[in-house]
């Protein structure tokens, strides 16, 4: 997956804001932040979608929750709430094709999504 953005980042090939990580996950600071705090989770392997979540790789989102709460409580957003996004697709918007958690937070946010 030498042309994935996020794996590069991920074997640390082009530098990011890296706020956590671990053996399954590494997290880091968007470059285009749509709130105060604006946090991407992603698993290390390369999953394009949710739709190549599997039975041997489902594990990975638990992990990646968990570890956004941590980071939000961390971060200082855990009492007022957050959200976590992940959109999936052309309709879903979404633009790398790496699947990853997008843990917003620090101001109020609206719903419906536009
Ligand atoms: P999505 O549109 O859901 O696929 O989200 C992709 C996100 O990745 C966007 O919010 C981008 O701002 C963010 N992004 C793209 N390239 C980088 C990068 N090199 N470092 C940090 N965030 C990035």
């Amino acid at each position: 997956m030498s042309e994935c953005i996020f794996c590069k980042i991920v074997n640390k090939e082009v530098p990011s804001n890296i706020v956590y990580e671990d053996d399954l996950v590494v997290a880091f600071r968007d470059i285009n932040p749509q709130a105060p705090v604006h946090i991407l989770i992603v698993p290390k392997e390369h999953i394009p979608t949710l739709l190549d979540v599997t039975e041997e790789n489902k594990h990975l989102i638990s992990r990646a929750y968990m570890v956004a709460k941590e980071i939000a409580k961390k971060e200082g957003i855990d009492e007022k709430g957050y959200r976590i996004v992940t959109n999936c697709g052309k309709d879903g918007g979404q633009t790398v094709y790496h699947l990853h958690f997008h843990l917003l937070g620090g101001r109020f946010m609206t719903w419906p999504p536009g």
